[in-house]
């Protein structure tokens, strides 16, 4: 008897949370009962809705059902990781709360699973109901964030995927604060592939990703796989010291072998306001760095859980 373990964050959801449980359990009555059980795994990010509630409701009445109640928010990333941390699933799916990744797809994920695939991602063919600033921003980051790390992420992949014990316990000893699951997964390699489904709108409520969380994710994203900004700094700095090079030559020349070098200070002030941007610029790449070395270097637990329910 294999195990499946499904785990979904949930933030703020209890407008969707039913249709959600019901539309899991509908797809998992079709898998085969002889060779597989499954369990559920609700991570409660901090919400301050009734979505708590609803899911101790789900724990007593399914024993399948468990639940996770984290003391505060600590975002998508982490009650992912939280989830998984507390799963036995031989294998585990990750899905997200609004059914916007259908979970019938997870059957095809099993399928893949079964032929002797490690991860297998859901690739979005088709994105319904979805801002056309988060297509385009979603469609460039990727390709962005792919020429900039050494990594390779799957183009037009979320968080909706399946992954065998072996590469979620490799997956699992990564435990750095600042988390990109989805480059994480790509880093740690093993036999990869994917199902193609096409992505629905949101079934209620609304998104739970800000612009801020977004920004906040595409950052980590950046910082976590890839030193390319920094070679950015260290290139702008040379250039610019080239540019002052011959600012100091000619500044030289002029006092030394003309009579007009009291003129000159519109480029005194352009160079001096210019390069005191970009030292500004550098120093804010080197920080965002530093700060998160700082963050990684206090070891803080990831996240704080209250209670477990069901387990
Ligand atoms: N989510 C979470 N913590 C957060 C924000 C979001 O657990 O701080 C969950 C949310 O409940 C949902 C998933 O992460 O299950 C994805 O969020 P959402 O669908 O709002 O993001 P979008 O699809 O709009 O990018
Ligand atoms: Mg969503």
């Amino acid at each position: 008897m294999k195990l499946i373990s499904i785990v979904v964050p949930c933030f703020n959801e209890e407008e969707v949370f039913a249709e959600t449980y019901r539309r899991l359990t509908e797809t998992m009555s079709h898998i085969d009962k002889t060779k597989y059980d499954y369990e559920l795994i609700f991570v409660n990010d901090g919400s301050k809705d009734k979505t708590l509630e609803m899911i101790r409701e789900k724990t007593i009445s399914d024993p399948r059902v468990k639940g996770i109640n984290f003391a505060r928010n600590f975002g998508h990333q982490i009650a992912i990781t939280a989830g998984l941390d507390n799963c036995k699933g031989d294998a585990a799916v990750v899905i997200d709360a609004d059914l916007q990744d259908p979970p019938s797809v997870i059957l095809d994920m099993i399928a893949k699973w079964e032929e002797g695939y490690d991860v297998i991602f859901g690739k979005r063919r088709d994105r319904a109901g979805e801002s056309a600033f988060k297509l385009l921003t979603a469609k460039y980051f990727y390709r962005f964030i792919n020429r900039l790390s050494d990594v390779d992420i799957p183009l037009d992949t979320g968080d909706f995927r399946l992954m065998d014990r072996a590469a979620l316990d490799q997956f699992l000893s990564m435990r750095e604060t600042y988390r990109f699951v989805r480059g994480m997964v790509a880093w740690i390699g093993f036999k990869q592939t994917f199902v193609e489904y096409d992505r629905e709108s949101r079934f209620a409520g609304s998104t739970k990703y800000p612009l801020k969380k977004m920004l906040r994710l595409a950052s980590d994203a950046i910082l976590s796989f890839s030193n390319t900004p920094l070679k950015i700094a260290t290139f702008v700095g040379f250039i610019t010291s080239c540019i002052a090079f011959v600012g100091i030559l000619y500044a030289l020349y002029m006092r030394l072998f003309t009579n007009n070098f009291v003129e000159g200070w519109t480029l005194l002030m352009i160079s001096v306001l210019l390069i005191g941007g970009i030292i500004l610029l550098v120093l804010g790449i080197i920080g965002e760095y530093v700060g998160r070395i700082y963050g990684e270097i206090k070891r803080r637990p990831l996240y704080i859980i209250k209670d477990k329910i069901g387990f």
